[in-house]
């Protein structure tokens, strides 16, 4: 249930732009996730010159909410002013963990906003326990 529109995601997360940390791809990347109360929580991708140990700002958000002890979201938003910020395929498992297939994914850049569900990023997800019809 979504109770506003995606104004106040949308301008917290281009607040949060300046603390990426991307100085090796320079790909700035920010996301806030709605909880179910309403509350919001913000992440942004912090890089490292080990590449590996990256984390995208999707899951800094959604860690960041679990830290805070919410679990159950309405929607996120993902922010980039460098170009579209489709979530990789770990952020879309972790979102998988939390939140259902008609979960909205609303991707934004200066230029667009895309809606997007949660099943159309992440079709035939990984669950325990969960075997798809073939
Ligand atoms: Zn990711």
């Amino acid at each position: 249930m979504q109770v506003n529109g995606i104004e106040e995601l949308l301008t917290k997360a281009k607040a949060a732009v300046s603390n990426c940390y991307c100085p090796y791809s320079g790909f700035h990347v920010t996301a806030v996730i709605e909880d179910e109360n309403g509350g919001l929580h913000s992440g942004v991708n912090v890089e490292n010159s080990s590449y590996g140990l990256a984390i995208c700002a999707e899951r800094a958000a959604v860690f960041s909410a679990v830290t805070r002890g919410q679990k159950k979201f309405r929607r996120i938003l993902i922010y980039s002013p460098d170009g579209e910020p489709l979530p990789c395929g770990a952020c879309r498992q972790v979102l998988a963990e939390f939140c259902d297939d008609d979960f909205p994914v609303i991707l934004a850049t200066p230029h667009s906003i895309k809606h997007y569900t949660l099943a159309e990023l992440f079709p035939l997800r990984f669950k325990v326990g969960f075997t798809p019809d073939k």
